[in-house]
């Protein structure tokens, strides 16, 4: 499942207080595109396990050839049907719009290969910090919620909070220096790195190619809404066709896509209409691969989401059929299978999609512990207890998490832990107030100085500065 943001009505899939988050994300965006526009309108954050596992593999190679991120990298999936994507630390935001743009995975994975060029050069050092600064702030709010955030800006301008704050509120002068502090030198520089990061992974250029080119374009200038991907990288023509010799001149000029990650791609941007544009976008994409994996795909997915579960549920088992070991076609089955209040059958589903996930993500697995948890009986209940925390263990941040393992704790008859799961979920979405009360709760029924006990105390000492450095 693909999830928006939706705070008050939170799914197993969707982050926490995403809105805030979002809020703190476009802190970033308005350092790199210099609008506040943009800000006014928020962009919420969305989570979906087979959209991160594919960008996490259009990103791995790359950043592994360009030196960094050994272990791996978080995708952050902002929706937002602007084109933006970019990288700091080991997070890589990457804007729905960006991937709905780009008709096959070349064209993201140079886009990412620039970006990488970027990193690996030590570019924009100053801009790249504000930005680091904003994802500390994003994580933050996550934790302590945006009303923490801002009033942590107004009583402290030099902390971390302040230096976000003065990105959001700074349209003007910093903000400005950052953008016009992009020197085309460092341009070509990235531009020549990710033509070496993608040679070095037996790709083409031409997909970065294609993307420069259009933002150059004038075409690109028709529309209403402008990019900010645009707007933190001036193209010259000069510089396309510096970038357009390089392309040429690597003997994988002509590589196109594997066909698997191409319908992996395809499938993506279908899924992407399906859950955030409606069906008039996925017909207009079943138009295009007509026949397709990836049209039956959205097919299945626009019956399920505004039509008849039933004949969704059909649609997605011939899918099934063509592709058993597809972890994310079990995972459709168990969303419809939870929408008709069929837990049990939910669970088989998701614990098939748990084993077939090479990515193994935790969103899954807490997909599973949310259905083993409606099934309703003792023993389930704690099935559901191990799945949550297998799912929070890869996901610790994901405060729906933490309340469906509150409510497995509770069958069980574990306040304790029932109590101190509660006090996660609040931590984690930003309730920091109810966090306390609850973690002072669980701390009464456990022994001083266990590691339960401990958890709880860190929640309770917990104070906005401790954790502003
Ligand atoms: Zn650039």
């Amino acid at each position: 499942m693909l999830s928006r943001a939706r705070p008050s009505e939170a799914r197993s899939t969707l982050v926490g207080t995403a809105r805030a988050f979002a809020t703190l994300l476009l802190a970033a965006a308005v350092a790199i595109s210099g609008s506040t526009n943009a800000f006014a309108q928020g962009v919420p954050v969305v989570r979906d396990a087979e959209i991160e596992a594919l960008v996490g593999d259009y990103a791995r190679p790359i950043f592994r050839a360009a030196g960094l991120a050994n272990d791996g990298i978080d995708i952050v999936l902002v929706n937002d049907q602007s084109f933006n994507a970019f990288v700091t630390g080991r997070r890589l935001f990457i804007n729905t719009g960006a991937l709905m743009t780009a008709e096959t995975p070349n064209e993201i994975i140079g886009v990412i290969a620039h970006e990488a060029g970027h990193i690996a050069g030590g570019h924009q050092q100053k801009l790249r910090d504000q930005l680091e600064r904003a994802k500390t702030m994003a994580i933050l709010a996550t934790l302590l919620g945006a009303g923490a955030i801002v009033a942590g800006a107004t009583t402290n301008s030099r902390g971390l909070a302040g230096a976000g704050m003065g990105v959001a509120a700074g349209s003007g002068e910093m903000a400005q220096r950052s953008i016009l502090a992009y020197q085309r030198g460092e341009e070509i520089i990235a531009d020549r790195s990710a033509i070496t990061y993608l040679n070095a992974t037996g790709q083409s250029g031409m997909g970065m190619l294609k993307t420069f080119a259009r933002f150059q374009s004038a075409l690109s200038l028709a529309g209403t809404q402008v990019d900010p991907y645009r707007i933190s990288h001036p193209i010259p023509q000069e510089r396309i066709a510096n970038l357009e010799a390089l392309v040429k001149q690597s003997p994988y000029v002509g590589k196109v896509d594997p066909p698997a990650l191409q319908q992996r791609h395809d499938m993506m941007r279908i899924k992407i209409a399906a859950y955030m544009q409606g069906q008039a976008a996925v017909a207009r994409l079943m138009r295009k691969y007509p026949g397709s994996l990836a049209s039956r795909y959205g097919d299945a997915q626009v019956t399920y989401l505004y039509g008849n579960p039933g004949a969704a549920l059909v649609k997605t088992a011939a899918l099934i059929k063509e592709q058993p070991k597809n972890p994310y076609f079990q995972e459709l089955r168990g969303d419809i299978l939870m929408k008709v209040n069929k837990p049990k059958d939910a669970a088989e589903a998701y614990a098939k999609a748990v084993s077939l996930d090479p990515a193994r993500s935790g969103l899954l697995q807490v997909s599973l512990g949310q259905a083993l948890l409606a099934v309703g009986t003792p023993d389930s209940a704690k099935k559901a207890v191990t799945q949550l925390n297998n799912g929070i263990g890869r996901d610790k941040e994901n405060a729906e998490a933490y309340r469906y393992l509150a409510q497995a704790y509770g069958e069980q008859g574990d306040i304790s832990a029932a109590d101190l799961a509660t006090a996660e979920g609040h931590f984690y979405s930003g309730d920091y107030k109810n966090a306390k009360i609850f973690a002072m709760r669980a701390q009464q029924k456990l022994k001083r100085g266990e590691p339960r006990w401990l958890r709880a105390q860190d929640i309770i000492n917990y104070t906005p500065s401790n954790k502003l450095k």
